[in-house]
C-alpha cells in the first residue's frame, strides 16, 4: 500500500481498504467451514460501504443487516436476497414491512413482542414471515463490555424457555414460519470455549424443538471473531468451524456465520497527517487533521489502534496523538513513543476498516473523509469527500 501516493492523490484524513485482505479473509472463513452446508452473511454494520458489500457479494457472501436501510445497500449491492438476515433488537413496524416485502431470507426476532408484531404485519400482507429467534445463551465472551452481547445483562435475545414458547407461537400461526435460530455473544472474540459453550447449548435447543416437529433449518452463530490489534492471540477459523460443527451431530443444518471485523478490520488504513506539535507544560502532544468524529474506536472503547509516523526521524519520544476537535476525548492514543514530527508527515493508524467509518459523524462541521479501495495494485475511489453543501443538505428552515 503507497501511503504517500495515495494520501497525495485523495488528500487526508482518508480511509485505504485492501481489498485483496477483504478476499482472503473471506476464502479462508468459507473454507473452514467446507464439506457443511454454509453461508458467510457479512456484517455490514463494520464497514456498509456500497463497493465492500459488492465485492463480497461477488464472492458468494450474503449480508447481515441490523436496520432497514443496510438491507437496502446489501440489496442495491446485489446479495442475494435469500442470504439477507434483518438481525437488531428493535425493529420498526415501517422496517418489518419492508423486510417482509423484499422477501428476505429471515428476519431474526429478539423478543415475544416483536414475535406478535411480525406476524400481524405478515397477516396484513398476506404473507409468511420466515423467521429465526436470537437466543440468549448466558455466556460470558470475555471482551469488552461494551460489545458482549450475550449474557442475561445484555439486552440482547432471548432466554432458552422464552425462545421455546415463541417457538411453540410461531409454528402454529399461519403467518410465521420459524426456519432459524440466532445466537451472537460478542464482538473481537479471542477465546473459543465461550462460542463452544453457546453453541452446544443451542444446539440442544434445536434437538429439543425437534422433538416437537420445529424443524431448524439455519443455525446462525453470529460473528465476534477477533482481529489482531496489538499482540491478542487469535481463534483460527479452522478451530472456530470445528468448535461449532462438532455440536451440531446429527443435525441436517445449514451454518450461517455473520463476520463483521474478521473480514474487514486489519485490511483497513486510517491516514491521519500532522498539523502541528506542541508541548504543555511536560506534555507532548502531536495534533493530526483527523479525530474522533472520523474514527471514534480510542475514544469510545479506550480501543488500541497501531500508529505510525511516516518519516525518517530516529529521535523518539512519548506523546499523545490527539485531533482538533474540541473534547478532550478526542484522541487516537496516549504516551506512545513516537519520532519528532514536522507538519505534514503521514500518521498510519492501522487495523482501521472495521467500525471506523460507520461510525463517523459530522460533529464540528467535519465533513466524512474520502474511502479508497486497492484492489491488484489498482485504487480507486469508492466514497468521495462530503462536502460543507453536503453537510446542510437537509436544512431548511433557516431559509424562510
Ligand atoms: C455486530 C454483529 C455481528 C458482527 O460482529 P463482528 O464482531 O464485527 O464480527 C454479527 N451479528 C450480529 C447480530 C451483530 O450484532
Amino acid at each position: 500500500m503507497n501511503f504517500n501516493y495515495l494520501a497525495k492523490k485523495y488528500g487526508t484524513p482518508l480511509y485505504l481498504y485492501d481489498f485483496d485482505h477483504f478476499k482472503n479473509q473471506y476464502l479462508k472463513l468459507k473454507e473452514a467451514f467446507a464439506g457443511r452446508k454454509s453461508i458467510i452473511s457479512y456484517a455490514v454494520k463494520a464497514n456498509s460501504n456500497l463497493s465492500v458489500i459488492k465485492h463480497f457479494a461477488s464472492l458468494g457472501s450474503g449480508a447481515d443487516c441490523v436496520s432497514i436501510g443496510e438491507v437496502k445497500r446489501a440489496l442495491l449491492a446485489g446479495v442475494n436476497k435469500y442470504k439477507i438476515i434483518f438481525s437488531g433488537v428493535g425493529k420498526r413496524d415501517d422496517e418489518i414491512k419492508e423486510a417482509l416485502i423484499k422477501d428476505i431470507l429471515m428476519i431474526n426476532v429478539e423478543s415475544e413482542a416483536e414475535l406478535a408484531r411480525v406476524e400481524a404485519i405478515a397477516k396484513e400482507l398476506g404473507k409468511i414471515a420466515r423467521i429465526s429467534i436470537r437466543v440468549n445463551p448466558n455466556i460470558d465472551p470475555k471482551t469488552h463490555p461494551y460489545i458482549s452481547t450475550g449474557l442475561h445483562e445484555n439486552k440482547f435475545g432471548v432466554d432458552i424457555e422464552t425462545a421455546k414458547k415463541m417457538y411453540i407461537f410461531a409454528k402454529k400461526s399461519e403467518f410465521l414460519n420459524p426456519v432459524g435460530i440466532h445466537f451472537h455473544i460478542g464482538s473481537q472474540l479471542t477465546q473459543l470455549e465461550p462460542i463452544k459453550e453457546a453453541s452446544a447449548i443451542v444446539s440442544d435447543l434445536v434437538r429439543s424443538l425437534k422433538a416437537i416437529d420445529v424443524d431448524i433449518k439455519f443455525f446462525d452463530i453470529g460473528g465476534g471473531l477477533g482481529i489482531k490489534y496489538k499482540d491478542e492471540k487469535l481463534i483460527e477459523p479452522y478451530d472456530y468451524a470445528q468448535a461449532i460443527l462438532s455440536t451440531l451431530s446429527g443435525l441436517d443444518v445449514t451454518v450461517i456465520c455473520e463476520p463483521g471485523r474478521f473480514l474487514v478490520g486489519n485490511g483497513g488504513y486510517f491516514i491521519t497527517k500532522v498539523l502541528y506539535e506542541k508541548v504543555n507544560a511536560d506534555k507532548r502532544f502531536v495534533i493530526v487533521d483527523g479525530a474522533m468524529n472520523d474514527l471514534i474506536r480510542p475514544s469510545l472503547y479506550k480501543a488500541y489502534h497501531k500508529i505510525e509516523v511516516l518519516n525518517e526521524n530516529n529521535e523518539k519520544s512519548k506523546a499523545n496523538i490527539v485531533g482538533p476537535i474540541c473534547e478532550s476525548g478526542d484522541f487516537f492514543a496516549k504516551n506512545i513513543e513516537v519520532p519528532k514530527t514536522n507538519p505534514g508527515d503521514l500518521v498510519v493508524i492501522y487495523s482501521a476498516g472495521a467500525y471506523g467509518f460507520t461510525m463517523a459523524s459530522n460533529y464540528n462541521t467535519r465533513p466524512r473523509v474520502a474511502e479508497v479501495a486497492v484492489e491488484n495494485e489498482k485504487e480507486r475511489l469508492i466514497r468521495r469527500r462530503e462536502t460543507f453543501e453536503d453537510l446542510i443538505a437537509c436544512e431548511i428552515d433557516y431559509l424562510v
